[in-house]
């Protein structure tokens, strides 16, 4: 890539071109090296010509939220992109349905829905990542994931060319979707129900304190480390994890949560290869004593 160009880019930009920029602080789990280039764009336009300008000349990351992946030690050589503010817009199309903008907090998204009266977007409420994410991951608890409001995603390619893609075009499971990933979700439309505002007010509430009884809440984590492996068994992975690893282990200061041993914890230096030597230890023990294979939920950026 040529840093020249993309530093004139930077100087006639509303959205900063950082290099050489610290990621460490940009994800959950609070590890990571630096990385190359990072782009915060504020304007759809500007996005689309750093991208022409970029002419996919190296890799790209598009960032959301940073609670579900895993940054390498080293130097990311590539350009890290996370969209600005800008792109966390979230509106009421008619009286059903929300244009959401991918950077939207999914949280803020689900107090919005609520304030407009509008359910289906209760379980939003405990997952700490952006639209953008929660597509990507197709996230989901309590029985509800992205699959089920969605209907369409607004993006735009590493080309530069602005798309929207229908429900009925994405193929969802679990915690995936089929969409290209050359692209970087811009916004959604997402279609929620007309119900009484306090009775989504007290679902929320319900679910919060649901998921705060069973999982740690203000860790540096990256949330569920492994897949549910429910093409070969009916266990969570949580048992299979308990019935097979002492949960004491640790590399450096990557260790296993009390609360719930498949979230891992970066209880203060951890690194990325203390954390993937957790991950593999792990990964060896549930394997050796139940011959199930884990696959990881957390995305590893390399
Ligand atoms: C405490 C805790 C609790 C959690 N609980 C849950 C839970 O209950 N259910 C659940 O499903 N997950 C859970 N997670 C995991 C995580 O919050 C979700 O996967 C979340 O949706 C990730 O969103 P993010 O914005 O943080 O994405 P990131 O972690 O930043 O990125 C995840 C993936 O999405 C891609 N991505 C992000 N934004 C875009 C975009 N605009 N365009 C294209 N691709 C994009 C990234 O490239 C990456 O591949 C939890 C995590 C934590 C730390």
């Amino acid at each position: 890539m040529n840093l020249k160009d993309l530093e004139n880019f930077s100087n006639n930009a509303s959205g900063k071109v950082l290099f050489d920029y610290n990621l460490n602080k940009s994800n959950w789990f609070n590890i990571g090296g630096k990385t190359k280039v990072f782009f915060k764009p504020e304007k759809l336009n500007e996005l689309v010509d750093f991208l022409k300008l970029f002419n996919n000349r190296g890799k790209i990351f598009v960032l959301g939220a940073g609670s579900n992946i895993l940054f390498k030690d080293d130097i990311f050589d590539g350009v890290v992109i996370k969209l600005g503010k800008n792109f966390s817009n979230l509106s009421i199309l008619n009286k059903e349905i929300i244009i959401a903008g991918s950077g939207a907090q999914d949280k803020t998204l689900s107090k919005f829905a609520s304030e407009n009266s509008l359910s289906g977007f209760e379980f939003l409420s405990c997952i700490p990542g952006t639209v953008g994410g929660g597509i990507r991951m197709n996230s989901g608890c309590f029985n509800r994931e992205f699959k089920d409001i969605i209907l369409s995603v607004q993006a735009v390619d590493t080309s530069g060319n602005v798309i929207t893609v229908s429900r009925d075009k994405i193929n969802f499971s679990y915690r995936k979707c089929d969409l290209n990933n050359n692209l970087i979700f811009l916004s959604a439309s997402l279609k929620g129900k007309k119900e009484d505002k306090k009775k989504i007010e007290k679902e929320m509430i319900l679910l919060k304190s649901k998921k705060d009884k069973t999982q740690p809440t203000k860790i540096k984590t990256g949330g569920s480390t492994f897949k549910n492996p429910i093409d070969q068994t009916n266990k969570k992975v949580w048992e299979l994890i308990k019935s097979s690893v002492p949960l004491d282990t640790r590399f450096g200061d990557a260790i296993i949560s009390e609360k719930h041993c498949n979230f891992f914890i970066n209880k203060d230096k951890a690194s990325c290869s203390d954390m993937k030597k957790l991950i593999n230890f792990v990964q060896k023990k549930v394997f050796d004593t139940t011959g199930i294979r884990l696959s990881l939920e957390i995305i590893l950026v390399e």
